[in-house]
């Protein structure tokens, strides 16, 4: 069975306590693994976890140029290349976008499921599926470098209103 890392955010919830719960996992990430959480990184993982849904480099620069004047891209683009490797966030290929990581203190490999109608994004651990992955990969001599699965689909919310629209 799959472990759900991080559900579709639920209609309504208290998103302060999140986005606070985040920023302490992620504290604790970086104190176990000796990396530094600086202002900047800090800043940029709490934007990204201002709502679930997925966000993009350039919302983050335009956000960020309003508050700093010395947040110039190429240290925001490296600000969330060390969330990226620190495991704290993730990148939707598909999306060319960021999402908070659910649980940045379990290393894995994760799988998304994205709704396609309200775009939030869930964050599932199924090792079944990279081992079955890696079995076949080393089956063809293939040696993985990177294993990105997105799932497109409608979440449950998305589901009902559609069947909503359509009585
Ligand atoms: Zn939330
Ligand atoms: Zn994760
Ligand atoms: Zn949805």
């Amino acid at each position: 069975m799959a472990t759900v890392l991080k559900s579709f955010a639920p209609p309504a919830h208290d998103h302060g306590r999140c986005i606070k719960t985040a920023l302490v996992k992620a504290e604790r990430a970086c104190t176990a693994s000796g990396k530094r959480l600086t202002p900047l990184r800090r800043r940029v993982l709490e934007l990204i976890w201002n709502s679930h849904l997925p966000v993009k480099a350039y919302e983050l620069l335009s956000q960020l140029a309003q508050e700093r004047a010395q947040a110039a891209p190429p240290t925001v683009y490296r600000a969330l290349e060390f969330l990226q490797d620190a495991g704290l966030v993730h990148r939707i290929a598909s999306l060319n976008a960021f999402v908070g990581c659910g649980e940045p203190l379990a290393g894995h490999v994760s799988q998304f499921l994205i709704c396609t109608r309200c775009g939030t994004v869930a964050e599932l651990a199924e090792p079944a599926l990279s081992a079955g992955i890696a079995a076949s990969a080393q089956r063809l001599g293939f040696k993985v470098a990177r294993e990105t699965i997105e799932v497109e689909g409608l979440c449950r919310d998305c589901q009902k209103a559609e069947r909503a629209l359509t009585r």
